[in-house]
C-alpha cells in the first residue's frame, strides 16, 4: 500500500526526514534534535507532511510550527514548493535543498517527479535508498544510523 502521508512537501520523502524519524524511531535522536532546535522532546513528532495542516492536527502541539516549510506553505495556501512561484530560488527550500544533495537527494527532482504523477514509483524507490547498509533499518539524513552508529553515505 501506499502510505501518501510520506510524500513531502519540499520533495523530501519524509521517511527520511530527521523529525519523522527520531518521532517514530528514536527517543535520543529526538533529545538531540530538541536540544539543537531549542524545543521539548514531545514536540518533535510528526506523521509525515501530508498529515500537517488538515482537520485534527494539532499545530501548536506537533512539528509544523517549528517547521520551515510548512509555515511556509501554510501562509501561502500552497501544498507544494513547486507550486511557489518564488521556487526553487528560496531560503526556506535551499536550506533543506542543499543538504540533501550531499545525501545524494535531489529534491528538485523528486517534486518534478510528485508533479508528474509518478508517486508511487518514487515512493517504492525512496524507501530502499533510506535504508542502512550495516543494519537494515529506516534511516534519514542526519549524520549517522539512529540504529546502529553507522555514518550516512555523502558525496
Ligand atoms: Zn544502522
Amino acid at each position: 500500500m501506499v502510505d501518501y502521508a510520506v510524500v513531502g512537501r519540499c520533495g523530501v520523502f519524509c521517511g527520511s526526514c530527521m523529525i519523522y524519524r527520531a518521532s517514530k524511531d528514536s527517543d535520543q535522536l529526538r533529545e538531540q534534535i530538541a536540544k539543537r532546535q531549542k524545543c521539548k522532546a514531545e514536540d518533535v513528532r510528526c506523521d509525515g507532511c501530508q498529515t500537517v495542516l488538515e482537520s485534527g492536527w494539532d499545530v501548536q502541539k506537533q512539528w509544523g510550527k517549528n517547521c520551515r516549510i510548512i509555515k511556509c506553505l501554510e501562509v501561502k495556501g500552497l501544498k507544494f514548493c513547486f507550486e511557489c512561484e518564488i521556487f526553487p530560488n528560496c531560503k526556506n527550500f535551499q536550506t533543506i535543498y542543499k543538504p540533501y544533495l550531499k545525501a545524494d537527494e535531489n529534491l528538485i527532482e523528486n517534486l518534478e517527479r510528485i508533479k508528474a504523477g509518478e508517486v508511487k514509483e518514487w515512493l517504492a524507490e525512496e524507501e530502499k535508498k533510506w535504508i542502512c547498509r550495516e543494519c537494515g533499518n529506516p534511516i534519514s539524513d542526519y549524520e549517522k544510523c539512529h540504529w546502529c552508529g553507522a555514518k550516512l553515505r555523502t558525496k
